[in-house]
């Protein structure tokens, strides 16, 4: 049994004033795997106050500093990849296949940040004036469960990077992998206060830092729900926010895509994370005249969907994060059943032989209509959806006919025929061509899918004030 009974503040772990706990449960066999104390509005005050005492000489650190700070901790990190592998497959039944993937990305969170400050002025000159990009302030970041480890790193890499001191509230659903981060940090030895956690729940310890005038900016990746209500809180001292959502991104075929190569790629990225991410391309838009052939691919795919217990090299798909996820899944199945769409592969229950744990059978519905709840909803687990459309003009209107806005995904043998598409698209990134991963170019939301951008020089100017200074 794993006990995570330790914050981290003023570079230090204590225990916390909080006592409230929370289970750890094992979502692969739901057995209870460890257990997490919960930390409370005084702890976070706490760890605010170490933050604004940090911040006083942090925020006057040179970009040399800040670059040996920043090797410092991507060395700390790397030192416990295998660590966090291990307990992400444990805590939330990541696949070893997709958390070693995204492990073997966290180098480049830091990477990216030291390359955007080397030759970033941080003094500019307009006319005879001088413009101050200076650090903002007190950070707190606020992270969900499904990207915890990437999270916590590009927002700490882009704070440090700018000269700001942190205070993190991770998922009170990622205990081990926040006590694997905390570690590391440590190891990294900055001085201390600029970095700092608080596990607990949203409800307290996130609504503390909303709140608190002393935190500058909040930022924040989650659910749209609770980015909404963070947004009217955070009003109120005007604090900044950067906000990364959820999302129902497209996956437009257009009619010279190779359909043998596009299809199972699309399949599979849909199921990256188990259907657990909010950049998981879960709309599949494809020419009506070609749909036949498209289902033959895809159901044929599905069947190659291997569901399993995560530790295992050759699952594909792990279980949901929790019951209540399994359930909130099921219920989108029987909602797409009743709304009339087809079940291609999978559908209601679980796979044969996984009964105990929280697995979904890897589901597609096709002929779905694009005004379908499946359709407009954030599900959050394997279930993709096959939209039929007859004209290009109406795969970019229905691509572009939801409240979000964050990936958008389009496969052509014709490059610049996928970039025109690409620019009618209302989405943060366009992907032409498979999946890319570039943490030097922004990343975020058009419409509900956020506020803002992450990394890179679009992400490091949101932890900047430009101050002008006129003479
Ligand atoms: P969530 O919104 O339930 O929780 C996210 C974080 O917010 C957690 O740390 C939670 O404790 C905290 N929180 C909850 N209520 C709060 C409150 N009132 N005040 C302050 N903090 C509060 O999201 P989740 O279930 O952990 O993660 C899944 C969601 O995150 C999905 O919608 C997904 O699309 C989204 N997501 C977005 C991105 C992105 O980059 N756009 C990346 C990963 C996940």
């Amino acid at each position: 049994m794993k006990t995570v009974n330790k914050i981290y503040i003023n570079g230090e772990f204590v225990t916390p004033n909080g006592t409230e706990t929370l289970d750890l449960i094992n979502p692969s066999n739901n057995q209870k795997i460890g257990e997490i104390t919960l930390a409370d509005e005084v702890d976070t005050r706490n760890a605010i106050t170490a933050a604004k005492e940090a911040f006083k000489t942090f925020s006057k650190s040179t970009v040399d500093e800040r670059i040996s700070y920043l090797e410092k901790l991507k060395t700390a990190v790397e030192n416990k990849k295998q660590e966090l592998i291990d307990v992400m497959i444990e805590e939330y039944g990541g696949s070893k296949q997709f958390v070693t993937l995204s492990n073997n990305n966290t180098n480049s969170w830091f990477d990216s940040m030291i390359e955007s400050i080397r030759n970033f002025e941080f003094e500019q000159t307009i006319n005879s004036s001088k413009v101050l990009l200076q650090p903002v302030g007190v950070v707190g970041i606020i992270t969900p469960w499904n990207a915890s480890n990437s999270s916590v790193c590009s927002k700490v890499a882009t704070a440090i990077a700018a000269g700001c001191t942190v205070v993190i509230k991770p998922s009170e659903m990622s205990g081990l992998q926040t006590q694997v981060l905390m570690d590391a940090f440590h190891d990294a030895g900055l001085p201390k206060g600029i970095i700092n956690f608080v596990t607990g729940l949203g409800n307290v310890v996130g609504t503390e830092l909303t709140i608190n005038p002393t935190v500058s900016k909040i930022s924040f990746t989650g659910s749209t729900a609770v980015g909404k209500l963070i947004a009217k809180t955070a009003v109120d001292t005007m604090k900044r926010v950067t906000l990364e959502l959820g999302g129902k991104s497209p996956n437009i075929i257009l009619d010279d895509a190779n359909l043998e190569e596009v299809i199972p790629t699309a399949i599979f990225g849909a199921y990256m994370n188990s259907g657990q991410a909010c950049i998981a391309p879960t709309r599949l838009l494809v020419p009506e005249n070609q749909i036949d052939k498209v289902n033959e691919i895809a159901k044929a795919t599905a069947e190659k969907v291997v569901v399993g217990l995560p530790q295992n090299d050759t699952t594909n798909l792990g279980p949901m994060v929790s019951v209540k996820q399994f359930e909130r899944v099921q219920n989108y199945i029987k909602i797409g059943l009743e709304e009339g769409a087809v079940v291609l592969a999978g559908g209601e229950g679980k796979p044969e032989g996984l009964e105990a744990g929280n697995f979904v059978k890897p589901t597609i519905f096709t002929n779905v209509n694009n005004k379908m709840r499946i359709a407009q909803e954030e599900i959050f687990g394997p279930v993709l959806s096959i939209i039929p459309y007859e004209t290009e003009e109406e795969a970019i209107e229905i691509a572009n006919d939801t409240p979000y806005g964050l990936a958008a995904y389009i496969s052509s043998s014709d490059v610049e025929r996928a970039q025109k598409v690409a620019s009618q698209i209302d989405a943060g990134r366009v992907c032409i061509n498979g999946f890319k991963h570039d943490p030097m170019v922004p990343f975020g939301g058009f419409k509900q899918s956020g506020i803002g951008r992450e990394y890179g020089v679009y992400g490091l100017e949101a932890y900047l004030e430009p101050k002008a200074v006129l003479q």
